[in-house]
């Protein structure tokens, strides 16, 4: 079984073979975790989003990392929240599969996640860590090249939210 972290910090500083970023359907940057990284990571990060052509939210799409420690960055759109009744958990849970089975088609061992629609897309804390950590438990329960993934939490309230899932 694979090794599940939480941690506080920023993702973009991970030595991990990918990064996850929690974008948007464009794909071409934004605030939040996203302008994070693509500052981290420098513009050839934006030339080859550009390729892509978007990415629909609940999937997941993977680049270079350029100038970040992590040699990838996995994107993948997570939902706005709009009270939980418009599939919102589904879709979550979507970015999360996509993200590992990516990193698994690669061949990839280690892999950092955000909290994904949790900042500005508003989805409650709580619900979307017990969806983070239930769905890569299952994710992990299959056979996989992914040997560590780690939660970087950006806050210490958020630390305290998956630590508590985690041991629970
Ligand atoms: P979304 O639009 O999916 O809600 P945000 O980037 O607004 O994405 O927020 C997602 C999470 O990422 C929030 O918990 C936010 O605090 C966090 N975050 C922002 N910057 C960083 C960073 N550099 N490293 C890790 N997490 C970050």
């Amino acid at each position: 079984m694979a090794r599940l972290e939480a941690v506080q910090g920023d993702i973009t500083t991970q030595a991990v073979d990918a990064i996850v970023n929690a974008a948007n359907t464009t794909l071409l940057g934004g605030g939040g975790v996203d302008g994070a990284i693509h500052r981290g990571a420098g513009p050839e990060l934006l030339e080859e989003c550009r390729t892509i052509g978007g990415c629909p939210t609940g999937e997941a799409r993977i680049t270079q990392g350029y100038r970040l420690a992590a040699k990838h960055v996995i994107h993948t759109v997570g939902p706005v929240w709009s009270g939980g009744q418009r599939g919102e958990a589904a879709l979550l849970r979507r970015c999360y599969v996509n993200s590992l089975q990516l990193a698994a088609e690669r061949g990839l061992r280690s892999i950092a996640f955000p909290s994904i629609s949790t900042g500005a897309y508003g989805y409650p804390i709580a619900r979307a860590a017990e969806i983070a950590i239930a769905t890569v438990r299952d994710g992990l329960g299959k056979p996989t090249s992914v040997e560590l993934v780690r939660f970087v939490c950006f806050s210490a309230a958020d630390l305290t939210v998956y630590r508590r899932l985690l041991d629970g």
